[in-house]
């Protein structure tokens, strides 16, 4: 793994990637998870919806996830990914998203691309998919293992 970057990305959907199931990607959004993907970091898609809806919608939109989870438990994934792949980052755009990354002892940005208002014990926020590369790079120290 490169410095500076998390092991794995905990990736949620709706809100976060697309606004819905069927809605197009938020603009930038896939461009930012396959270039992490390039750079060796295991991308899963973490939702609560069901197994066969989520895993239809990442095919819709032509995403390559490196590993898709429908499931009701976000945190009990998080922490099975991170013995798997270390240090990860979540990203997602609810306080139910937060309180799983919180209880994993993960970093959590909060997706606000439709404005939502600021979750206070998120570790930064994405309002635009295109800042989404400087803000990880303004994290590296947090995946930097000692
Ligand atoms: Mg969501």
């Amino acid at each position: 793994m490169m410095g500076g970057l998390p092991g794995f990305l905990a990736l949620d959907w709706n809100g976060t990637v697309v606004p819905w199931f069927g809605e197009p990607p938020f603009a930038g959004a896939l461009e930012f998870v396959r270039g992490l993907q390039a750079a060796g970091v295991h991308v899963c898609v973490v939702s609560h919806a069901e197994p066969s809806q989520i895993e239809a919608d990442v095919n819709r939109v032509g995403f390559k996830a490196d590993e898709i989870c429908g499931t009701g438990n976000k945190g009990g994934e998080f922490d099975r990914l991170q013995q798997h792949w270390g240090n990860g980052l979540a990203i997602g755009d609810t306080a139910m998203d937060l309180r799983a990354a919180v209880r994993a002892g993960m970093p959590f940005l909060q997706a606000r691309l439709e404005g939502q208002p600021m979750m206070e014990m998120a570790h930064g926020c994405i309002n635009d998919w295109a800042e989404a590369p400087l803000i990880l790079r303004s994290m590296a120290g947090i995946f930097t293992s000692a």
